[in-house]
């Protein structure tokens, strides 16, 4: 077996490893499989990973840096993937993402909202948008995520920006808090959330270590990074 092949062997069975989990929590709670989305959150991982992930049938890949993300898209162009850019995005940055992201999980203020718009009105795409949260009341400001009081706001400019979808919401769970109890709270925002923006239905919540909790509280989206890819250096 040449080094290609083991690494594509390795690939399938970790996404076999993740299949069986999101259908056995699904199981657990009745949920369709085919509700969930699992984005493969390729960071710190070469384009060739990209490539192997394709060919076993990913379509769905998620970056966190403008830099690398931009580089793996040109060098995967030809791959037909969806790409979501799942990091903190700096608005100066925002326009640049917008020419190739297709969903971006980490807009958390209205000037990002108004500067992807720009980028994505500029080059004639539709991006779709989930709006992160920090449920992290200890969390200093700027490490990612709205708070909830500015939510309704942040929702309002999504839904009315040209070129953007506003599809849902976002959030990691707090290190120190149980992830069941942190995705049970952004359920309940997802709620409150749709019976105003009715289209809005997605919920980006999950990785590696709690895509069981975020499905039993209706994750649509899991961004799974490690349990496929394998473990990363932490600059990651
Ligand atoms: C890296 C990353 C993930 C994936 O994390 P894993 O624990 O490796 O599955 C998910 N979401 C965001 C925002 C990330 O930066």
């Amino acid at each position: 077996m040449t080094q290609d092949e083991g690494r594509a062997h390795e690939l399938a069975r970790r996404l076999r490893d993740v299949d069986e989990r999101v259908r056995a929590a699904c199981a657990r709670v009745g949920r369709d499989p085919e509700e969930v989305t699992v984005v493969v959150v390729t960071k710190t991982r070469p384009p060739h990973d990209v490539r192997l992930l394709a060919a076993l049938g990913v379509r769905d890949v998620g970056e966190n840096r403008h830099q690398e993300a931009v580089e793996k898209h040109a060098a995967c162009a030809d791959l037909g993937l969806r790409w979501h850019f799942v990091g903190q995005l700096q608005t100066k940055k925002a326009r640049a993402v917008a020419k190739y992201a297709d969903a971006v999980h980490s807009v958390d203020r209205g000037r990002l909202v108004a500067a992807l718009s720009h980028g994505a009105v500029a080059a004639a795409r539709d991006i779709d948008v989930f709006l992160q949260i920090n449920l992290d009341p200890d969390a200093p400001p700027g490490r990612g995520g709205a708070q909830l009081a500015d939510l309704p706001a942040l929702a309002d400019a999504a839904e009315a920006a040209d070129g953007l979808h506003l599809r849902g919401v976002m959030a990691v769970a707090p290190r120190e808090e149980d992830p069941a109890r942190a995705f049970a709270r952004l359920a309940s925002i997802s709620a409150r959330l749709v019976s105003t923006h009715p289209a809005a239905t997605g919920v980006s919540a999950g990785m590696s270590g709690d895509l069981e909790q975020a499905i039993e509280h209706g994750a649509t989206h899991l961004r799974i990074g490690g349990a496929i890819l394998g473990a990363r250096d932490l600059s990651g």
